[in-house]
């Protein structure tokens, strides 16, 4: 029989990219709902760690499985690694991507390529009914470009520009995405920690 997994997560995207990176284990992955937990967990920790072992701990208190929770964000070190852990939260959180990426951009003006570094942060967070944890953080490494670019993604993609690929974020297909991504490279790291 499978042992059962809890992703703390309400995202249906991030469901599909953990159950397909999970799909060949010994692992049922469910999310928090289908676990029946229905509380708000407030994300009030200073670090991406704190944040996903906050989120954790919660639904592991409450339902007493192996809890998984992700927490991630855009660091753009120009602007001393802003948005960081308030990505979502970045100009209210009901601001559209559109002002968010157009604002950041505009506050690179006249910044050249070298410093418009900038890497997207998962850190991903497991803990076990018994009260052990394990956190881990992977990072993909880009740099903001100078214009909205692709289709695809959500968020910050669509200014995320991988040099190495000469792409956008928003522009590779999201399988391509999910192999090099922050939360594709956490998610498989923390699965080699569990398996
Ligand atoms: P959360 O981890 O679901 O809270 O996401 C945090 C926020 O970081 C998202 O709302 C996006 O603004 C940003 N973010 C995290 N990962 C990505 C990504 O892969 N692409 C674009 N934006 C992202």
């Amino acid at each position: 029989m499978k042992k059962k997994l809890i992703f703390a997560t309400g995202n249906k995207d991030k469901m599909r990219e953990i159950r397909e990176i999970m799909a060949d284990t010994d692992y049922e992955v469910v999310s928090m709902k289908e676990a029946g937990f229905t509380g708000d967990v407030v994300e009030n920790g200073t670090t991406f760690e704190e944040n996903a072992l906050i989120k954790a701990r919660a639904v592991c208190k409450a339902c007493g499985e192996l809890v998984l929770a992700d927490d991630s964000g855009l660091e753009i070190d120009y602007l001393n690694k802003e948005p960081g852990i308030y990505s979502a939260r970045y100009m209210g959180e009901d601001t559209s991507y559109r002002i968010k990426n157009a604002n950041l951009i505009e506050r690179l003006a006249g910044v050249p390529d070298e410093q418009r570094t900038a890497r997207f942060v998962c850190a991903i967070a497991a803990v076990f009914p018994d009260g052990t944890e394990k956190v881990l953080r992977r990072t993909m490494e880009g740099r903001i470009g100078y214009e909205e670019k692709g289709p695809n993604g959500f968020g910050y993609d669509p200014i995320f520009f991988l040099p190495e690929y000469g792409k956008y974020s928003a522009e590779l297909p999201r399988e391509e995405k999910n192999r090099i991504s922050h939360r594709g490279k956490a998610l498989r790291a923390m699965r080699e920690e569990l398996v």
